[in-house]
């Protein structure tokens, strides 16, 4: 079976419809609105934060080339041996006063021993029984060897410290000495501390080791091994992190999800890091997503609105048309469907009321035409009943038993005939609105009476007992005559419907205003399917036992018209085999209740 997304209305799908067309192309344009929004964001937050890792090492490179240039002696083209031990002196004193972050500096001999050192902790120049032998290590013997020497960095109380030696050469290049400083990089604090990503982003660096140097953001650094992360880790192995391919998004350090990028420098042997909290660096943005997303509902729900009224306009008229269908169904074909929609489904409208006019002209031409066959087939028929029975009454003289024997089967076959006849009458002029009711007070008991005591020969015949204790009811509105016509048949059809005998019992309840009249028998009952039936036009039960029972199936129809145009109701409780009980009610002539 196939599976109701909004259910099977017209309406529903039309709804769905219009929805879809109006909606997707919004929901689409709308996704890639915030796509190429995101994308060129992520850009623009790549392009800030490369933009200040890049004038972060220019700084850095600027302050590493103002030491190394400080350091960088040359003497005359005739020097050969080394610098005058004043001279030394002298100019140990003025690099410490040239450079804040020269800690300590000192003149190693070609032997690798310190020849003279000053230095910022003991305030001045070391004694010499403090200089020491320097020719066993690298960065004695990487300057004496003509290179400059970087150290690893390392820690102390002043912070953190980088060690530099380089050669000192005379004009023809000749290395006379070797010169040796220990360099702060406290310089690198107050270099990134003038940073600024956004309101909440930071830039710090790591030394070779990772381990944290700097911070834009932090006073005490403590220190702080980050190499738990990987990015950081992989940066200082040497791998750079530039351009939005590579910005990186993950949980920094300091607890935030961060849009980070870096670089890494191997002339001082640091990684420099920006991270930039999403929350922060997505602010302007999530103002704008926010704006889309509150012009899309609004869009959607302007939609919304838009398909319903569309949605109303095409199936209204085909809505009209159903209910005109339902009206022709029911025999109405008075009132004309009024479609106002300039198109083609007026014009359909026009076409319905046209075929409606034709139903209707039908409609009037089969009850006229019943009408008159009835009417005109009822002179004969009773003239043929009259001569029969006169024939059979012995009025046109002896009649011999074996013809007597035909005609009464003639009798009985113009009566079921007589009976359609008046039957079909009856019903035409009910639907011509020719069926007169008059109605006026009358007692119930009598009508009963009357009826009883037609259908008593009928009764007797097949030995049923008509049980009726006429209690003192109270005054009903009713045709008499329609009344006992109604009765006639209801009682008739006790008789005619029960096979062996039983009581057929008339009895009287005064309630809701009303007086209703049961008739029970304990005939063949009726099934519940047929019940539904039972009130049609030429419905009648096929059995085998109601096989040989002759009827109309019209005279149910017509008591329900009677009983109806009385301002009454009539329904039957039954059970197959067990019998039927018909009831039907009038309004009391004075509402009074009974107690
Ligand atoms: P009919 O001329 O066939 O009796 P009705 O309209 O009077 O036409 O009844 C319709 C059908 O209802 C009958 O054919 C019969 O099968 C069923 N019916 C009516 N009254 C009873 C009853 N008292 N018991 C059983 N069946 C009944």
């Amino acid at each position: 079976m196939r599976k109701k997304i909004l259910g099977n209305r017209l309406s529903h799908k039309v709804f769905l419809m219009l929805v879809l067309v109006g909606v997707l192309p919004i929901i689409i344009l709308g996704f890639l609105a915030l796509y190429s929004l995101n994308v060129s964001h992520r850009i623009d937050v790549a392009y800030i934060e490369q933009k200040l890792i890049n004038q972060k090492i220019e700084e850095i490179e600027k302050f590493f080339d103002e030491i190394v240039s400080t350091l960088e002696l040359q003497v005359g083209f005739e020097q050969t041996s080394e610098i005058a031990i004043e001279s030394q002196h002298f100019l140990l004193k003025q690099f410490l006063n040239e450079h804040a972050a020269f800690e300590e500096v000192a003149f190693v001999s070609l032997t690798g021993r310190e020849s003279s050192k000053w230095s910022r902790i003991y305030g001045g120049r070391v004694s010499d029984e403090e200089l020491i032998d320097l020719s066993h290590l690298e960065r004695f013997r990487k300057a004496l060897g003509g290179d400059r020497y970087v150290g690893s960095t390392y820690r102390t109380l002043k912070g953190p410290m980088i060690s530099i030696s380089m050669p000192v050469r005379n004009k023809n290049g000749i290395i006379i000495s070797v010169i040796s400083a220990e360099i702060n990089l406290s310089e690198l604090q107050s270099i990134v501390k003038r940073s600024t990503l956004g309101s909440e982003g930071y830039v710090y660096m790591v030394d070779g080791d990772g381990f944290l140097l700097a911070h834009s953001q932090e006073e005490n650094l403590e220190i702080k091994d980050m190499n738990d992360w990987g990015f950081v880790r992989s940066l200082v192995g040497g791998r750079r992190y530039l351009g939005v391919e590579n910005l990186q998004r993950y949980e920094s350090p300091w607890g935030e999800t961060v849009l980070s990028l870096g670089d890494y420098l191997p002339l001082l042997k640091v990684g420099i890091i920006t991270e930039w909290p999403i929350d922060d660096a997505d602010r302007i943005v999530n103002t704008v997503r926010n704006q889309i997303a509150i012009v899309g509902f609004l869009v959607l729900l302007f939609t919304g609105l838009v398909s319903a009224i569309l949605t109303n306009r095409i199936v209204r008229p085909i809505k009209t048309l159903e209910v005109g269908t339902e009206r022709i169904a029911r025999g109405q074909f008075d009132q004309p469907v009024s479609i106002t929609t300039n198109d083609e489904i007026e014009d359909l409208g026009d076409a319905f009321n046209k075929m409606m006019q034709g139903l209707k002209r039908l409609e009037e031409l089969k009850e006229e035409f019943v009408f008159i066959a009835a009417h005109e087939l009822r002179t004969p028929v009773t003239a043929i009943k009259g001569y029969i029975s006169m024939v059979l009454d012995g009025d046109a003289g002896e009649v011999n038993p074996e013809v007597q024997k035909f005609l009464s089967e003639v009798r009985k076959a113009s009566d079921r005939l007589n009976q359609l006849v008046n039957d079909l009458l009856q019903i035409a002029r009910s639907e011509a609105g020719r069926l007169k009711i008059e109605v006026q007070s009358i007692d119930i008991a009598e009508a009963v009476q009357s009826a009883l005591s037609e259908l008593k020969p009928l009764a007797l015949e097949k030995s049923i007992k008509l049980v009726y204790n006429p209690v003192t009811t109270p005054p009903v509105l009713a045709d008499s005559d329609r009344l006992k016509e109604v009765l006639i048949n209801l009682v008739g059809n006790a008789i005619k419907y029960t096979m062996r005998s039983g009581d057929v019992i008339i009895s009287h309840e005064v309630k809701d205003k009303g007086l209703i009249t049961h008739i029970k028998d304990h005939g063949i009952g009726i099934s519940v399917e047929a019940q539904k039936k039972l009130f049609e036009k030429f419905y009648r039960v096929q059995t085998e036992e109601t096989r040989n029972i002759t009827g109309t199936g019209l005279g149910l129809f017509i008591v329900k018209q009677i009983v109806e145009k009385m301002n009454g109701k009539i329904w039957v409780v039954s059970e197959e085999s067990q019998g039927s009980t018909f009831s039907f009610s009038l309004p009391l002539t004075t509402n009074i209740k009974a107690s």
